[in-house]
Formats: C-alpha cells, structure tokens, sequence
C-alpha cells in the first residue's frame, strides 16, 4: 500500500502514522510536490519536516526524489528500518539518458530506484523497455505513465518492476492507472510472470477496446500462460520495436493500421487478399517475421449464419451504410456470400470506389440513394462510427425508413445499443448487434493465437453483455 500523505487534509497528517500498525501491509510513505505530480505546496523545509516526523512510525518504505538532499532523512528513515525508493519522475516525456540516470538513482545498495516516465510515442516506449534490458533481477520500479505507457503497468512482475501503481478511486492518481480489480479482473495480473506470452491489440485510439477482456478471459478459461493488452500507436514504426522487445506474439490491428500493417506481413491469408486489410498479426515463436490474416468477414458472418440456421440465403439484397475499413470486410464477405450488395456512404467517391472491387452498386445517403435500397432491403448493415459513444443520439441514415421486415446489423458496439438499433427495434426489425461481431472475431483470432478454440460458456456470458 502507498499512503500519499500529500493528498490528505492537515488534520488526517497529523495522525498518518498510525496507518502503517492498522493494515497489516507494507505501507510505502510517499509526499509528493505539485511538480512531481502531487499536491504537496509547502515549503521544501515542511515536506523533509513531515517525512522527517512520520518515517519512524512503522512505514516500510519512504520515497524521496531523486534531487532531494537531506541527509539526516536519509540517515533517520534507515534507522527507523525502513528503506529509501529514490524516485524519478516526468510527467511530458522521456528524458534523454534514462538509461544512465536510472542506473545512478540508488545511492546505496538497499535503495530502490524508481522511475515513472510519459511516453508519447512507441519509439519512446522502446526506450523505457530497453532500460530493463541490463537491470538483471535487482529490485527496481520502472512505468510509463499514460495510455502508451500502460502495457509496463500491467506488465510489472514480466519486466521485473518489485511493484505497480493502482488507484481504488475511479479518479487516477497518475495518469493511465486503472484500478486493482481491472488489474486483476481484465488484465490477470497477479498470473503474470517472466515468462508469460504478450498478446495485444495495436490501434490508435485503442484504450476503450473490449478484445483485451474478450482475449484475457479465454486465457483466464484454460489456464494459459498469456496476457493480452492494448497498445496505444501513433507511430508503427515505433511498435515493431516495442513488439520485438517484448517478444509479442499475436496482434489484433484495429483503425487505423489495418492496411498499413500489410507492409509488414510477410505471408497474407486468401481473406487478407480478398478484403486488401489485415486484422491479426501471428508469429507464433515471438520473433521474425509476421502472417497477416483477417477474421472481420468470417466474425460478420457467424451471427448471420446462426440467424438463418446455417449459410446465408444467395441473392438476399442488402444495403451496406458506409464504406470505411469496416464496410470493406463486410461487402467482401456478402459478396462471397453470394448476396446483391449496395454501398451508401456520406462521400459517394468512397461508396463507388469500395463497390467497384466488389461489383456491388453505389450511392449516397440521400434520395437517390434511399430510393435504390429498397430493392436492398433484406439486409441492412450500419458499418459508419455515426452513433459511437459518445453521439449516442446521431443517426447515420435518419431518412432511411424502416418496414420492421428488415434485419438490421450494427456494427458499433458502444453504445450496445445505438440510436439505429433503437429505431430498427420500435419497427419491428430483427437486430443483430456490433458486439457478436467483434466476439466472433475475436474467437477466431483467439484460435488462431493459442491453437485452442475459444471456451463455449465464456463466449456465452460475453454475448449477453460485456459488463
Ligand atoms: P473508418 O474506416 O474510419 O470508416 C468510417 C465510415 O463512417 C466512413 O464510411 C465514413 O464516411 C463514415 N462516417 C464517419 N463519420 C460520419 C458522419 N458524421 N456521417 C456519415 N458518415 C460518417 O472506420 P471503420 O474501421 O470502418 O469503423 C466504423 C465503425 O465500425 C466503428 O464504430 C467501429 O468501432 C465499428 N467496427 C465494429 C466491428 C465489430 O466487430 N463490431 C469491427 C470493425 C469496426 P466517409 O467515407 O464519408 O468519411
């Protein structure tokens, strides 16, 4: 447990010593100043006065920044028994030299040197990952903070970091924590070990991904040695780096490198070819090269089989709203399906391109557009991020109207249920919703990652409900 003393209120501080004999942890005694990211605003002569006051009072640990010299605190806090984390912080970056510095934090043996650095690119991720590199088992804390940063969050006990950093309240006290039950519940935390396998999905935004709780619990199910994290990537090139340094060996891609990851796939499935995108990265020994494969087509399929009760009838006719990454996949597999497909999209020049690969037809979502789909109307699949949270209340086709003898498939999947649905529902349609889908994908990418199916039961309780 760390007690940060600088977010109590004056009266709470007086009596702080008493925490360490009522929990029956070790308690890690940290007062940090607004500079460091904490709230402490006193003068430096108060602070080293505090942490002077209450070091002796049963805490196990006193952390004290790197800059701090007081050596009567240092000298008291090792007489009290308790040991000194020398600590490091940047909260905008990753300083140049992180390497050399980290080395020298520890001013005596039974120090331990922490570092909680803010990645803002994978490159830098690839720096902070390779200062582990050289630190052989020593005790040492090492983090990036923020969404890029996070996978050494929960990846702490495979790096050799002694402890992470998780905050019970839904507010962080640094950025890119998450809380011990996402640690535990999302990210199997406490079965991690050196040897575990890394999984992940690699995308820009990618925080708000339901894969790594569909792929965790699957591990979780069979006792797998394996974890499975989002990796936040504005730059690809960086990734690779990240991905070779900590021996990734499975990837989900979401928006927006699905086709930009093709470069580096050196075998592509028929599906990859087909779709001309790749939504999973395999290297099954965590090292050389990549196959590039899609399971988008087969996991938009899966849903529809099991409403017909087998194959999808050929010849149904549907209509395809929008034609990004997603509608790609989906014109490609009713395509394939045998079914008459028609693409309506905001910018026409987009719906006409996608449908010419696919000898489908085209519009815009306008009148022309909506008075084609009529003859498209067995099917109506909602592939735009119109509705997305948080423009729950947007609807990508207000005009189109619905009979309620259509089947209507939304591909968005937060919200569960999106304005669209809603609208289908009230007339009368049947629904299938985004998050079968992405569970159906899922499982085939699981498949694909583990060589082991994905469990039945848990697939259950997922498609009733991610929460
Ligand atoms: P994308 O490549 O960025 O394509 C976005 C599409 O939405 C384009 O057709 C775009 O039209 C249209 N669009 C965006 N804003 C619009 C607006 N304000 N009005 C009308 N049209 C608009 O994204 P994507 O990869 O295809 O993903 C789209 C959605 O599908 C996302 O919500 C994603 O989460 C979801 N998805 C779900 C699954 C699943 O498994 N359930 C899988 C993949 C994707 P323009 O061409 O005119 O820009």
């Amino acid at each position: 447990m760390e007690l940060r003393v600088d977010h109590l209120l004056d009266a709470e501080k007086a009596t702080a010593g008493r925490l360490p004999g009522r929990v029956g942890l070790p308690v890690i005694l940290t007062l940090r100043r607004a500079r460091d990211g904490g709230s402490f605003d006193g003068s430096e002569a108060a602070r080293v006065a505090l942490l002077q006051r209450l070091a002796g009072q049963g805490f196990r640990y006193v952390d004290i920044e790197e800059d701090l010299q007081a050596p009567a605190l240092d000298a008291h806090i090792r007489e009290s028994g308790a040991r000194i984390v020398r600590s490091l912080h940047d909260y905008s970056g990753v300083p140049p030299g992180l390497s050399r510095r980290f080395s020298a934090l520890a001013r005596r043996t039974d120090e331990i040197p922490k570092a909680a650095v803010t990645p803002t690119t994978c490159a830098q991720l690839a720096e902070l990952l390779n200062v582990f590199h050289g630190l052989g088992d020593s005790e040492r804390v090492l983090l990036g903070m923020g969404e890029i940063g996070f996978p050494t969050r929960v990846l702490a006990p495979r790096l050799g970091s002694t402890w992470c950093y998780a905050s019970p309240t839904a507010r962080a006290v640094a950025p890119g924590q998450v809380t011990p039950v996402t640690l535990e519940d999302v990210y199997r935390f406490r079965d991690i070990t050196r040897s575990t396998s890394v999984y992940g999905v690699v995308g820009n935004p990618v925080m708000h991904s339901r894969s790594p709780m569909i792929h965790n619990r699957g591990f979780t199910a069979l006792g797998l040695d394996a974890v499975y994290l989002p990796f936040q990537a504005p730059d690809l090139d960086g990734f690779w780096k990240v991905a070779d340094l900590l021996r990734i060996k499975g990837l989900s891609v979401t928006v927006p490198h699905k086709q930009a990851v093709l470069s580096r796939a050196v075998r592509g499935d028929a599906e990859v070819r087909a779709v001309g995108a790749c939504n999973t990265l395999l290297r099954p020994e965590g090292r050389g090269s990549w196959s590039g494969m899609n399971t988008d087509s087969e996991g938009f399929l899966a849903p529809l089989r099991s409403m017909f009760g087998g194959a999808v009838p050929t010849g149904l006719g549907a209509t395809v709203i929008g034609a990004g990454g997603a509608a790609r996949s989906v014109v490609a597999a009713l395509s394939g399906a045998g079914a008459r497909v028609l693409v309506l999209n905001r910018t026409i020049e987009n719906a006409r391109t996608l449908a010419e690969v696919f000898a489908a037809r085209s519009g815009g979502i306008d009148a022309e557009g909506l008075e084609s789909a009529r003859g498209f109307s067995d099917l109506i699949v909602q592939t735009t991020s119109v509705g997305m949270s948080p423009h729950e209340d947007a609807d990508p086709a207000p005009e189109l109207k619905l009979s309620g003898r259509e089947i209507v498939y939304e591909l968005v999947y937060a919200p569960e249920s999106t304005c669209f649905v809603r609208r289908a529902l009230e007339a009368g349609c049947r629904v299938v919703y985004g998050r079968k889908m992405l569970i159906a994908q899922a499982m085939r990418q699981f498949l694909l990652f583990t060589g082991r199916e994905y469990p039945p039961s848990v697939a259950e309780n997922l498609e009733r409900g991610f929460d």
